[in-house]
């Protein structure tokens, strides 16, 4: 058997990951904690880290895993700006990710943020159980007809592109490397003046870093919606907040947030919540935040655990590594 240390578990990884770990000949260590350069200690004797989104894979963590015996470290997860992959390719320990395992579940959920938002069904669900039936402040938009501008046009942008269009929205995109035949691809800055909803699906990248800020948000028209099912530091907070204050900025669903490793998948309802950008997001009444869940689905988990056991099968068979990260774009290491 083959070992691989597991952080940041939850009990929904467990139930996927240990329903396919033996087919794949796999033996799996559990740690709830985080990944870090004081955590990655623990997984002595595995050859084999699997890690999450808010996992911290800084240089100082890859030296501890590599002083600990760890051979290849397995992102659970598309996105990989946490990791710092220079450093892990100068201590010859390759990444592998989940590129692809259901971009359906996350641009439905970015669906669900939009309709919630706009047809503001999360309030109305707590007016009725209080069996009050009015329908003060309810008024909504109709999407048909409206401008939807796609920042990022790869797997995930592309399907909820797809699921607007079928909703009778007009889309735009932007995003430099044009995938979609038939989608109309504009400048970002028309795509700003333009958009009704800008919804962002692209990677965070030096480029994408607060890709919404003070000067976008003057661009775009009253009341837009923005969406962001990505990562965090694609949206500068503060502008967005100021922006959300003046009215500029009609609603925003987020299932990200720049600082969210301290507190997202944690439960701190008992306590007061230290982060003040955070809470004031929180009670915006025209905000909606989920806790970067988009991707949690039946069909995502089991691809995800699918495809992690298989990439960790392929590196302990001596195989090719299909889904090993090549180191070539400049990613940011934190958000
Ligand atoms: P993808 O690689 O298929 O597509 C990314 C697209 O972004 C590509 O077309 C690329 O050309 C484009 N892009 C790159 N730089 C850009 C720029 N400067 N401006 C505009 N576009 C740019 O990725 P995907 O599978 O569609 O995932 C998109 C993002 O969604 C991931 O990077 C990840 O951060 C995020 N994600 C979030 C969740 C969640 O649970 N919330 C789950 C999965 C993925």
């Amino acid at each position: 058997m083959c070992k691989a240390a597991f952080f940041d578990t939850k009990p929904y990884d467990k139930i996927y990951f240990d329903s396919m770990k033996q087919a794949y000949g796999i033996e799996i260590e559990y740690f709830e904690s985080k990944l870090n350069p004081q955590t990655a200690v623990m997984c002595g004797g595995a050859r084999a880290v699997v890690a999450f989104v808010n996992d911290d894979i800084s240089r100082e963590t890859v030296s501890v895993l590599k002083e600990n015996g760890v051979e290849v470290i397995a992102m659970r997860c598309a996105g990989y700006n946490n990791v710092d992959l220079s450093a892990a390719a100068e201590a010859s320990i390759p990444v592998v990710r989940v590129p692809d395992y259901s971009p359906h579940a996350v641009a439905e959920h970015t669906l669900a943020l939009l309709l919630t938002l706009v047809r503001k069904t999360h309030k109305a669900y707590i007016r009725t159980r209080d069996s009050n039936f009015s329908l003060n402040g309810f008024v909504g938009f109709d999407l048909f007809g409206k401008t939807l501008g796609v920042i990022g046009t790869g797997k995930i942008g592309r399907t909820f592109a797809e699921i607007c269009r079928g909703m009778g929205m007009d889309v735009i995109a932007y995003d430099p490397r044009p995938s979609d035949k038939r989608l109309e691809y504009v400048p970002l800055e028309e795509l700003f003046e333009r958009s009704d909803v800008i919804s962002l699906h692209c990677p965070l990248t030096s480029e994408t870093y607060h890709i919404i800020n003070s000067y976008s948000l003057r661009l775009v028209k009253d009341k837009v919606i923005i969406l962001n099912t990505s990562r965090g530091a694609l949206i500068d907070t503060e502008a967005l907040i100021e922006a959300i204050k003046t009215g500029k900025v009609g609603g925003a669903g987020l299932d990200v947030y720049e600082e969210e490793s301290e507190f997202f998948y944690e439960d701190f309802s008992e306590s007061i919540l230290r982060n003040d950008v955070l809470s004031r997001l929180i009670m915006m009444p025209n905000v909606l935040i989920t806790s970067h869940q988009a991707f949690l689905t039946h069909e995502a988990l089991s691809r995800i655990a699918e495809i992690t056991l298989g990439n960790l099968r392929s590196f302990f068979d001596g195989k090719p590594l299909e889904n090993e990260i090549k180191q070539n774009k400049k990613l940011l290491r934190k958000e």
